[in-house]
């Protein structure tokens, strides 16, 4: 595995305890490095018993639970309820965590196109298309995420098996290609607002993510569901 993959390295191992909103605190171990292709500054995120996690499947045991997550400002530092990604950023530490494994945190905001553009696809957004179209119409692929760099941190860490936590098909198959092998795909909960229930119905019927949107009242927030397949 990882026989094509540009080598990248740990640069730097440092402890940084983490406390969200709601209360909920753990110490992860995060991770930089050297030798990432697009020259960003990804972070890999160690939780929980994440070192026994390496040990145990490096025996032939379960592989270390693994989440890549795109960075989002709007929804992981602000708390925007026009997408999901705050409340999937908390549940995933909080998984992660309790089962030992990585979060790995993608500088690739937006699906891969930005922050300004992505605001941008908003507007499009209240004009009456969906996020897929408003990428489109900005001149964007659907979904510019590359998993590259995930990969290779996977690699810089000693990762070989991951249980992937994701609902995305798409995750797993470009990590598939990048040389992680993924023994499991675990999903994630549906976190729906009023304000991202478009966003969440787009996401379901146009990338073929394994989720269903159930009927919500107002819950805004609230997590409603988990282990939708
Ligand atoms: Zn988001």
């Amino acid at each position: 595995m990882y026989d094509t993959l540009p080598l990248a390295t740990v640069r730097t191992q440092v402890p940084v305890p983490l406390r969200f909103h709601d209360g909920y605190a753990t110490t992860a171990s995060v991770f930089s490095f050297n030798g990432l292709v697009d020259g960003r500054e990804h972070l890999a995120l160690g939780l929980g018993d994440w070192a026994g996690s390496l040990e145990r499947s490096a025996a032939g045991g379960p592989a270390p639970l693994v989440r890549p997550h795109s960075e989002c400002l709007t929804g992981d530092v602000f708390g925007s309820q026009r997408c999901d990604c705050g409340p999937q950023l908390r549940e995933a530490v909080e998984r992660v965590a309790a089962a030992g494994g990585f979060m790995l945190y993608l500088r690739q905001e937006g699906r891969g196109i930005g922050l300004y553009s992505k605001l941008e696809a908003y507007a499009l957004q209240d004009a009456g298309l969906d996020t897929y179209e408003a990428n489109i119409a900005l001149g964007h692929d659907e979904d510019e995420r590359d998993y590259t760099v995930a990969a290779q941190m996977l690699q810089a860490l000693g990762v070989e098996h991951v249980a992937l936590l994701s609902n995305n098909p798409d995750k797993a198959d470009q990590l598939g290609r990048l040389g992680v092998t993924v023994t499991e795909r675990v999903p994630t909960g549906v976190h729906l607002s009023p304000a991202n229930a478009g966003y969440l119905a787009a996401k379901a019927s146009r990338a073929a993510h394994t989720l269903q949107v159930p009927f919500c009242p107002l819950t805004c927030g609230i997590w409603v569901g988990q282990g939708f397949e």
